[in-house]
């Protein structure tokens, strides 16, 4: 086919391929015509950018892969056999490709190959491509889904999508749409939190504003992963088991995933490291094949996670090798490997062995060539060097991400009414400590090292403003890392903080993962209790014994459970992880620049022994007590204060029965900001199944909006309940209304408390479509 091909470009006859007049199924079509069995599997197979081949140490062989994971490591490659490979038309893929000058690298050597085809370059931009240096870094994924609102998360991928392109990336491994059941997995902060439907609308979002309204040569393809359930692991480590029922799956993991698929169209999806009662995820056939392929018409392809091909054989020991692993993987309908040599040459053996039909190895190389039609990489594959800095980090992108700071970060305490600080012109020394005050531990996980000018911490954000309101600013490092908080820095902390009138404290976890030392927390660091790691809760213990305002000021992805702190602080404010702009946000908040707005995405247990935590329960979960603990959260989903207040009216419905699939009731809120100042709220509504064949939570989230109302001004606000809103899995797994009473809650936290009812009666039994 090489031959073939070489001599139809040498006769400079018209290649059906590059013609941008024809269709891409004709382009593809006729692409395809040209490639042999090998070529096709060559598309299949990703390999990493040349930062991971530099690190690359270990001289592994082939056969020891089958034993041995190999942990990120090219098993005897190293630059020059891999720019041979890509001449040779062997690789289809890479993925952490840092810079526009390396993929110019990569996309000229794939040009050299017989049919020149570009590589299709992946990265993991979370929440910005982060990865890359001076790319904006917006909030991680769970202060995104703080903010409740999924115009903001749009905008920010579609920047993202922007930033990427322009340093030559294409394909984002985001969306996380894993629903959180369990916090002390150290990924909660990449994830939205414990809600499928708010999940779910992030996932949407993310893809859409990734992917564009169709996939084009400004936009990138979105990946949503992990499929599945990887986030309610046994014992909350990362790629250990799950065991979740079928029911469990379709009612909570899965939903986002047939939002992605269905909604916003997503163009690839990742496979989990783990597996769900006994069957790893990347052999799942079920779920790859038959539910999202063929049910729900899932009309991208699949990647594997890193290396879990593979581990299906050295991880999870049910291949007796990685050629078999690859045999039960790409069967099951995995389209590409995630990363490395040898998947080519035993995927060939297997399909001259028929263990994996020719049309498996077609169909996914369908797939991958469509992306890169679609993304006009056949037209042009370089970027303009010259322009990257201009695009990163560019003015309009800080914006969001600023927004989506102020928006992101929840008022968890603040007693009294202290906070904002700006109307205690009387104090006047404010004492900053605490782990996360100085470092660049607020922009999370995924973010490599960045210019210094281009974020703030907590402490040069409050340093800024402080200024501007006339406060002395001191700060003391007690430890950047929680386990270097000694007792006798703890004692000189003590010491400043005499000094002061008001004490901030910032503390929490750290997923910066170019860190490992300081890292608590993050992908492969999982939280064994929910407290606060080292000696934080010391340092906070011996600041509040002072007497003084203590501000607690948390940075982390995942909650920290501490009701002492609650209790005692004089305000907590959660900013998890904020990006760029963590310390501005971070500053304006406490100085009354923005009023609070944020929710959060998850429940805040009191302790680790309470999980599984979650507002969604079933009615069974909170019937008797624990020995010694309470059986109500340290904060309930959809919490968080503002600077002001706001009265919710009964909801009023615009019918009472709802009949008929495409039948919508809406609810309509008055809600008035009874305060003295402007305030942003975001009202919600839940329902619950009063009676059903199967049990359902108490609660579940329908609908939200997010509102901005000035000083005793009202809105009505209106939210609609559709025949999706109430709908369940019924026996045979079909999705189904019942017949009969759902209540109808609507306010402003998910707490019974803030919540006024009222019912709504479905008069007949209702099938769906899915
Ligand atoms: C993670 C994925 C990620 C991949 C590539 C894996 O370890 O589980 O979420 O996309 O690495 O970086």
């Amino acid at each position: 086919a090489c031959n073939k091909t070489e001599k139809i470009i040498d006769n400079n006859k018209k290649i059906a391929y590059l013609d941008t007049t024809l269709s891409i199924n004709k382009r593809i079509e006729d692409l395809m015509s040209r490639m042999t069995l090998e070529d096709k599997v060559y598309q299949m197979c990703q390999y990493v950018g040349l930062e991971h081949m530099k690190k690359a140490e270990t001289k592994i062989s082939k056969k020891d892969l089958d034993k041995n994971d190999a942990l990120g490591f090219y098993p005897g490659l190293n630059n020059d056999s891999i720019a041979k490979r890509i001449t040779q038309g062997k690789i289809g893929s890479f993925l952490h490709v840092l810079t526009a000058k390396e993929a110019n690298q990569l996309q000229k050597l794939a040009l050299e190959a017989p049919l020149k085809i570009p590589l299709l370059i992946g990265i993991d931009a979370i929440h910005g491509n982060g990865l890359v240096k001076g790319a904006t870094i917006y909030p991680s994924p769970i202060s995104q889904a703080a903010t409740f609102s999924d115009a903001l998360i749009q905008e920010s991928n579609k920047q993202t999508a922007i930033e990427m392109r322009a340093n030559g990336m294409h394909w984002s491994f985001t969306p996380n749409i894993d629903v959180l059941r369990d916090p002390r997995w150290g990924r909660t902060g990449e994830t939205f939190g414990e809600d499928p439907f708010l999940v779910g609308n992030m996932g949407v979002a993310t893809i859409k504003g990734l992917q564009s309204n169709s996939i084009n040569k400004n936009s990138v393809i979105a990946c949503a992963k992990h499929l599945i359930a990887g986030s309610s692991s046994i014992n909350g480590i990362n790629a250990a088991p799950t065991d979740v029922s079928k029911r469990t799956l379709f009612e909570i993991f899965l939903p986002p995933y047939k939002r992605a698929v269905k909604e916003a169209n997503v163009f690839s999806i990742m496979a989990a490291h783990n597996e769900v009662a006994g069957l790893p995820g990347h052999m799942d056939s079920f779920m790859m094949t038959e539910l999202l392929r063929n049910r729900w018409n899932f009309k991208g392809f699949y990647v594997s996670d890193w290396n879990d091909v593979a581990r299906i054989a050295n991880w999870h020991h049910v291949a007796k090798d990685f050629k078999q692993a690859i045999e039960f993987s790409v069967n099951a309908g995995m389209d590409m490997n995630m990363h490395g040599p040898f998947f080519d040459e035993y995927l060939i053996e297997l399909v001259k062995e028929d263990k994996v039909l020719e049309q498996r190895v077609n169909e996914a190389c369908y797939k991958i060539l469509e992306a890169k039609f679609k993304l006009g990489l056949f037209e042009n594959p370089f970027v303009d060097i010259e322009k990257v800095k201009k695009i990163n980090f560019s003015k309009e992108h800080q914006k969001t991400a600023l927004e989506q700071a102020r928006k992101g970060i929840v008022l968890q305490q603040n007693n009294s009414n202290f906070l904002p600080l700006s109307k205690k012109g009387n104090r006047k020394t404010i004492f900053i400590t605490g782990p996360n005050a100085n470092n660049e531990t607020t922009l999370g996980d995924w973010v490599k090292p960045q210019p210094k000018q281009n974020y703030t911490t907590i402490l040069k954000g409050i340093k800024n403003l402080g200024k501007k309101y006339h406060y002395n600013i001191n700060y003391y490092n007690a430890g950047e890392r929680s386990k270097e908080i000694t007792t006798t820095k703890i004692i000189e902390a003590e010491k400043h903080a005499k000094k002061a009138d008001i004490i901030v404290l910032v503390l929490g976890e750290n997923s910066f993962r170019h860190d490992p030392k300081r890292k608590t927390t993050g992908e492969n660091v999982d939280r064994a209790t929910l407290q606060l790691s080292g000696n934080q809760l010391q340092l906070a213990k011996n600041m509040l014994k002072i007497g003084k305002p203590v501000i607690v000021v948390y940075v982390s992805g995942s909650p920290i459970a501490e009701p002492f702190i609650e209790e005692k602080a004089t305000a907590v404010l959660n900013t998890w992880e904020t990006g760029a702009f963590a310390g501005q946000a971070t500053a304006e908040i406490l100085f009354g620049d923005v009023n609070p707005s944020a929710k959060l995405p998850l429940t805040i247990p009191r302790s680790v022994g309470q999980l599984q935590m979650v507002y969604n329960h079933k009615p069974t979960n909170y019937i008797h007590r624990y020995n010694t603990e309470l059986k109500t959260p340290l904060y309930p989903f959809g919490y968080g204060l503002s600077y002001t207040h706001f009265s919710f009216e009964e909801p009023i419905l615009s019918k009472k029965e709802f009949s008929g699939k495409d039948d919508v009731i809406t609810a309509t809120i008055k809600v008035t900001n009874t305060g003295k100042i402007a305030g942003e709220e975001v009202v919600q509504l839940y329902i619950r199944d009063n009676i059903s064949t199967f049990t359902r939570p108490v609660k579940e989230l329908k609908a939200y909006k997010r509102i901005s109302l000035n000083p005793g001004e009202s809105k009505n606000v209106s939210l609609d309940i559709t025949a999706n809103s109430l709908a369940m899995y019924n026996k045979d797994f079909n999705y189904v209304v019942e017949k009969g009473d759902f209540t109808i809650m609507t306010g402003n936290s998910s707490a019974s408390k803030d919540l006024k009812e009222t019912t709504i009666t479905v008069t007949n039994t209702i099938q769906l479509k899915e």
